[in-house]
């Protein structure tokens, strides 16, 4: 078949000009006159029209308005528009470029010139058009197909131009999250799930001028913002997005969160300034009274320092920068150190003595700590087998049993094969366990409980008081001693009501047939208030802080001889 040739439309031309350009294009165009707007619109209708050639100066039509109506109509937009003009009227030539012509040719009509200028506006709108595809493939890769928000390198991409051609604008980014997105696409269909992402991408849409801000979805139903920091009311923010979700009618409690970073390092890359956002916001999920927050410098350091600690722990435990340090336990009446706690040392080469305080959480979150708890264990029986093996007095000693121990199958085991390979009994290792095991899985924690106790460990009620379920909970586990939460000893010497519910949690106990530590004890006022509410043992810096083991045992063998005289 032969090959269609390239269409001309020639709009308004006389009968000389069209034979003249016929004569031109014969066998590499083919020319559809039209007269007027009317066959003009035909033909650009039915036919894939090339280039259109417009006769201007004559009577026919108005040339110009024809021509300035079809440069305007976003149709035709890619087709080259060539004016013909007579030669050497410059005014026209000048009016049909202002109008949008393309190009222009000059009656009488040149071969070869007329041939050059229609290959060049043909390649010319072939340039064009393939422009415009690769726009539009642009947008499809830059959009995210199920809300139309920028996906996550677009936004990056825009965002860090929008920053940078905008220096006189403070920007903030917002990181926003559903909780519990994943129960909710569980409970209903995943349909529900992206109608929420939409419905909330919508919004977004709506609330922020695409001209001074954008807005992104990063992944799942983490969505970012990146708008003007004067502009940004997060209380509205956060209400608003309330109100739209619940327009949907869904019956359960669909909550975003929110983080926002104010940009105060302009050359920050924007997915750093997002994980920042995401940063303050992982400070409050799960907490339903604050719904958003904003990044501090604080948080990038404890950040850093929390990634040092995890690329250091498995390390440090094998090069023994793990230690314990013992704190006595006293018994005023009679002025004994009756136990101790071991509490776990940190001596990194780096960053010297890290408090439990800051790697303990750590840990709790990524399950390091029962391997440690587990090193702590095994070091205190050391210790015990040692004093015993040397002939001394010893007192038991307390352990602290995380929460997440109670997930190891082999937990009681593992201690009565310490007890074991050490050649101790139960009663010198005492296990502390938290309140918050006993929130977590009660029917679980008690019956490990239970265990321990069949085998003969005494137990410890650590931080008594610091959670909900206090009181509750002593009727249903058997423990031994009650460890009164430093908290309580910091109100006593304040408040009435503190002293109140002290003397109350002492009798209680004493009731219960179970002794009580109270921790924390720093003031000679502290221990009179407290050992006037009944007989119990003490642990504070008011008698000792927590010693390295070699001073803990001075201190221990010097109060031992001190009662043995008398
Ligand atoms: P905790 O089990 O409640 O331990 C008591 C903490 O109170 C210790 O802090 C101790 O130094 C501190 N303390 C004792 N007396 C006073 C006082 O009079 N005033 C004040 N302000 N503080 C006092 P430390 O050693 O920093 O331990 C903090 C927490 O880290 C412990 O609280 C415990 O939850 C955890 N921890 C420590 N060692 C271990 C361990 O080996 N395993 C586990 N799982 N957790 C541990
Ligand atoms: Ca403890
Ligand atoms: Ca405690």
């Amino acid at each position: 078949m032969e090959k269609a040739l390239p269409i001309i439309l020639l709009a308004g031309a006389e009968k000389n000009i069209y034979d003249e350009l016929a004569a031109i294009c014969k066998n590499k165009y083919q020319i559809m006159p039209a007269d007027n707007e009317y066959e003009c619109n035909n033909i650009l209708t039915n036919h894939k029209v090339e280039v259109i050639l417009i006769a201007l100066n004559v009577q026919v039509m108005d040339g110009f308005d024809f021509l300035k109506t079809l440069a305007q109509d976003s149709r035709y937009k890619n087709i080259p528009i060539v004016a013909i003009t007579t030669h050497g009227d410059s005014e026209t030539e000048a009016r049909a470029m202002e109008s949008g012509a393309t190009e222009f040719v000059t009656t009488p009509l040149n071969e070869t010139v007329v041939t050059y200028r229609l290959r060049n506006v043909l390649a010319h709108c072939h340039q064009a058009e393939k422009d415009e595809r690769i726009k539009e493939m642009n947008r499809y890769i830059e959009i995210d197909s199920l809300t139309g928000l920028y996906n996550r390198e677009a936004f990056y991409e825009k965002a860090a131009e929008m920053i940078k051609e905008n220096p006189e604008v403070q920007y903030s980014i917002v990181y926003l999250d559903i909780s519990c997105f994943k129960v909710v696409n569980d409970l209903f269909h995943n349909e529900t799930g992206n109608l929420i992402l939409k419905t909330a991408a919508n919004y977004f849409q709506k609330k922020i001028n695409p001209q001074i801000g954008l807005s992104g979805r990063i992944e799942a139903d983490h969505f970012v913002l990146c708008v003007p920091q004067d502009t940004l009311d997060m209380d509205r923010l956060m209400k608003e997005l309330d109100d739209t979700i619940k327009t949907l009618g869904i019956s359960h409690n669909i909550l975003f969160f929110g983080g926002v970073y104010p940009v105060i390092d302009v050359n920050l890359p924007v997915d750093q300034m997002c994980d920042r956002a995401r940063m303050a916001l992982s400070k409050i999920k799960g907490n339903y009274v604050r719904r958003y927050n904003f990044y501090d410098v604080g948080m990038r350091d404890r950040m850093l320092k929390e990634q040092m600690i995890v690329r250091d722990m498995e390390f440090a435990l094998k090069d023994n920068q793990f230690t314990i340090f013992l704190q006595p336990i006293f018994r005023p009446e009679t002025n004994e150190i009756v136990s101790a706690e071991a509490l776990v040392r940190w001596f990194h080469p780096d960053s010297g003595m890290i408090s439990p305080g800051y790697f303990i959480p750590v840990f709790e979150r990524n399950g390091f700590i029962v391997k440690l708890d587990r090193f702590v264990w095994e070091t205190v029986c050391k210790f015990l087998r040692s004093r015993l093996d040397a002939g001394k007095k010893i007192v038991p000693i307390s352990v602290n049993v995380s929460r997440l121990n109670f997930y190891s199958f082999d937990l009681l085991i593992f201690l009565l094969n310490l007890l074991k390979k050490y050649d101790l009994e139960p009663w010198m290792l005492k296990l502390e366990v938290t309140e918050s095991a006993y929130t977590d899985n009660p029917q679980q924690l008690i019956k490990i409980i239970n265990q321990f106790k069949e085998n003969g460990f005494p137990i410890l009620m650590d931080d008594f008081g610091s959670g909900y379920s206090s009181l509750n909970m002593l009727k249903n586990i058997d423990i031994d001693v009650l460890k009164v939460d430093m908290a309580f000893v910091r109100e006593i010497e304040l408040s009435e009501r503190a002293r109140t519910i002290l003397l109350m949690i002492i009798g209680l106990a004493k009731e219960l047939g179970m002794g009580v530590v109270t921790e924390g004890v720093e003031t000679q006022t502290q221990l009179d208030y407290i050992t006037n509410m009944g007989s119990v043992d003490i642990q504070g810096y008011y008698f000792s802080k927590p010693l390295a083991v070699k001073d803990f045992v001075s201190l221990f063998d010097k109060y031992d001889s001190l009662n043995t005289q008398v």
